[in-house]
């Protein structure tokens, strides 16, 4: 195989399967846990551990952009329930939902 092609080195979003190329936002918008539905944080807002990013910025974490989702797994992403990071925080997230569609976490 051709390496060649340089978003074949980004790795790929496990929830949304997007390549977590400068550009490409996450395509979860809402997970759940128990019976609620929370909206995910968006990439430099004000609540996000990113906060104060402009529009020429990309995530550091996950490269996207200001106002997309970060993908699954992004240090910059805050958990929408606790607040904390959600990397380590300790809500048991059960489903993510990409348009209406949901899937269970792994
Ligand atoms: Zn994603
Ligand atoms: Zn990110
Ligand atoms: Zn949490």
């Amino acid at each position: 195989m051709k390496k060649s092609d340089q978003t074949d080195q980004c790795p790929v979003c496990l929830s949304c399967g997007l390549k977590m190329a400068p550009g490409n936002g996450c395509l979860v918008s809402h997970i759940r846990h128990g019976d609620q539905y929370y909206e995910r944080i968006k990439a430099g807002d004000k609540t996000d551990l990113f906060y104060g990013m402009t529009q020429k910025q990309r995530c550091n974490g996950c490269g996207v952009k200001k106002g997309q989702y970060h993908h699954m797994g992004c240090d910059n992403e805050r958990c929408p329930k606790c607040r904390k990071q959600l990397f380590i925080c300790e809500c048991s997230l059960d489903a993510y939902l990409i348009g209406s569609t949901e899937y269970d976490f792994f």
